[in-house]
């Protein structure tokens, strides 16, 4: 393959249908076409011109001229030795690096994509923040990673959560563009339930998404229970407080009429008390929401994972409280795959 050529090709993979069809359309073919590329990309999973026997061979002509599938390269693929776990390296046109992880729990599996190189947030305990902010994906490269993954293993992933590097609300038009696409009942097909946007507490974004109405599930990481404990590990919480923080979760939780996630990983001494327990239990009180607590996964800065006890006790004072709580026991700490260990320590990789 002529790899500069390829290069210069625009990615097909995070056009949506509109696009597709535009595209046909513009080169000289009919709209059609363009539902017929969307049928081969997203659904049946085809990134062979030769395979997409249906399109009339002009039109291939065309399209391999101009038009490659991928906008990534998968560069490297690590597993975990203790649980069943896999990390994706993938390289960017512009030579940046991203991570993916895959997670496999009993028969359902989960895709962790990350939305940004980079993170611009800065949060204290995350080892993407140490990156700093280096480029937005688009939504072609937010997606790669899910098809890209399909293809390699035997049953599709049947849950995305937008976790991994970067800040979703800090990209919003391509990570809402991307969910749309995983979910477009034509192509990948996943239920909105089955899609997760996590964010750092961008309130706008908040805002904006309960007003669009989107219906893909929501995720806040509070991290803490009043504005100093935010503000010691997560700087954002100046320009978006706690209080401003709550107010439009709570607003978000009642419009949408959808159960909110809150996320809250556990700091040794910093946010684990049973004191903090109690606030929190205070705090969610009136927000219709699930709390998943993450114990701190140890990334060689100043913060400790909490021991079992020191969990335990803070689960104790949750219990009979009215939303669901559970403990994500991270996956794949041992290639660093775990929450917030993503991280590139030398990214732009030169070809
Ligand atoms: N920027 C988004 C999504 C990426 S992080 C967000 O902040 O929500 C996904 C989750 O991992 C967040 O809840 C984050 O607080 C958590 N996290 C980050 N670093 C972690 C670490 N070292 N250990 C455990 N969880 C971590």
């Amino acid at each position: 393959m002529d790899y500069a050529k390829n290069k210069e090709k625009v990615s097909l993979i995070g056009l949506c249908l509109d696009e597709l069809r535009s595209l046909s359309e513009q080169v000289g073919e009919k709209t059609f076409r363009g539902q017929q590329l969307f049928d081969w990309i997203y659904r049946k999973n085809i990134d062979d011109y030769n395979l997409m026997t249906n399109l009339p061979g002009t039109f291939i002509t065309e399209l391999s001229e101009k038009y490659k599938f991928h906008p990534l390269v998968l560069a490297h693929c690590s597993e975990s030795k203790k649980e069943p776990t896999k990390k994706f390296l993938f390289r960017t046109e512009n030579g940046h690096m991203i991570e993916s992880v895959l997670m496999h729990d009993g028969n359902r599996s989960t895709v962790c994509l990350s939305t940004q190189v980079g993170c611009a947030v800065d949060c204290q305990f995350c080892a993407t923040a140490q990156m700093g902010f280096l480029k937005n994906l688009t939504a072609g490269e937010i997606i790669d990673q899910f098809i890209q993954i399909r293809s390699i293993i035997e049953e599709p992933p049947i849950n995305v959560v937008f976790m991994g590097m970067g800040e979703p609300f800090l990209n919003y038009r391509s990570v809402i563009q991307a969910a749309e696409l995983l979910h477009q009942p034509d192509g990948i097909n996943l239920g909105f339930d089955r899609i997760t946007i996590s964010t750092v507490g961008i309130v706008p974004k908040i805002k904006r998404y309960t007003q669009e109405g989107h219906r893909y599930k929501l995720a806040i990481s509070l991290n803490g229970v009043s504005q100093e404990q935010r503000l010691m590990i997560m700087p954002i919480s100046k320009a978006h407080t706690l209080d401003d923080l709550l107010a439009a979760a709570r607003k978000y939780a009642s419009i949408s009429r959808r159960k909110l996630t809150i996320e809250y990983v556990l700091i040794e001494k910093l946010n684990d008390s049973p004191e903090d327990a109690k606030t929190l239990k205070r705090l969610l009180r009136d927000i219709r929401c699930k709390l998943n607590l993450i114990p701190y996964n140890e990334i060689g800065g100043p913060y400790r994972r909490p021991n079992d006890d020191r969990i335990n006790a803070f689960l104790a004072q949750l219990q009979n409280v009215s939303f669901p709580v559970t403990v994500r026991w991270s996956k794949g700490t041992d290639i660093d795959a775990g929450c917030g260990q993503l991280a590139i320590k030398e990214n732009i990789i030169n070809d």
